[in-house]
């Protein structure tokens, strides 16, 4: 299976409108890989991307992605959905009002019960355009597209409006949980995977997320075969500087992980 790190940001992407920061600096002057997008995953083999953020189109671009069938949500903040228009519109012809290409939509019910609150126009997109199919699925929901399997991974039991995603090729197992993973309590279940792709956590002491240090407790708790730290945030390497995700492979270098970077492409 292969996966591509479609935008490797946090909930602002890199470089910060107005920063001057070195990191926001070397974005704009050199692009990768200090340039990040806000986070989101394609599986090739599903043809799917899991998030998209507002600046979804730049990132399938600048991957080189022609085609999206399918399309996950992991929960309803904006840095994780609210590019929904423009993969809901992306096959539709505004001069014919013809759909050309249906995208299907895969939202858990929980997180779908907030987002068409917070996100009211892909009512809109779905009944009125009907350039997507919504299915709404259940929690650990099996669901197949060619030869790959897309479970939801509820984060904290039955009223958890946050997920992640398992996917499987029937021999390899990867588990995406992008953000909010303070909250994940059932990471603990999942102790064969072959790659986890996880927020990277704070490196600042900042109490409302998790902090990079837990993150690398819960990996060898669980004990992954790789770990691809994504989601990083401009504010956390403004304050650490560019160089400290070096010194963390150092201070952990018996934990097998990488930060991501966009465009990165991982064959599992
Ligand atoms: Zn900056
Ligand atoms: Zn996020």
């Amino acid at each position: 299976m292969q996966i591509r790190i479609v935008g490797s940001g946090g909930s602002i992407p890199t470089p910060k409108i107005g920063c001057s920061c070195s990191v926001c600096t070397k974005a704009r002057e050199v692009g990768k890989p200090y340039k990040r997008n806000s986070n989101s995953i394609y599986l090739a083999d599903a043809k799917a991307i899991f998030d998209c953020p507002e600046d979804i189109s730049n990132s399938v671009n600048e991957n080189g992605i022609k085609e999206i069938d399918a399309l996950f949500i992991t929960h309803w903040h904006p840095d994780h959905c609210f590019g929904l228009r423009l993969l809901m519109q992306y096959g539709y012809d505004f001069y014919s009002e013809r759909v050309n290409h249906q995208l299907s939509l895969f939202i858990p019910e929980n997180v779908y019960k907030i987002l068409v609150k917070v996100y009211p126009a892909i009512k809109f997109q779905l009944e009125n355009l009907g350039t997507a199919k919504l299915t709404l699925v259940a929690d650990r929901e099996i669901i197949t597209i060619n030869e790959m399997t897309i479970q939801p991974i509820d984060f904290n039991g039955k009223d958890a409006d946050t997920f992640g995603f398992l996917l499987s090729d029937g021999s390899k197992n990867v588990l995406y949980s992008p953000c909010d993973t303070l909250g994940f309590i059932t990471y603990h279940e999942f102790k064969k995977l072959d790659l986890w792709i996880t927020e990277c956590g704070c490196f600042s002491d900042y109490k409302g997320e998790i902090s990079f240090e837990k993150t690398i407790q819960r990996i060898n708790e669980i004990n992954p075969a790789k770990t691809i730290f994504t989601h990083i945030e401009e504010e956390e390497l403004n304050m650490a500087g560019w160089e400290y995700m070096e010194t963390l492979k150092e201070k952990y270098c018996d934990t097998n992980f990488e930060f991501a970077y966009d465009t990165m492409i991982i064959d599992v």
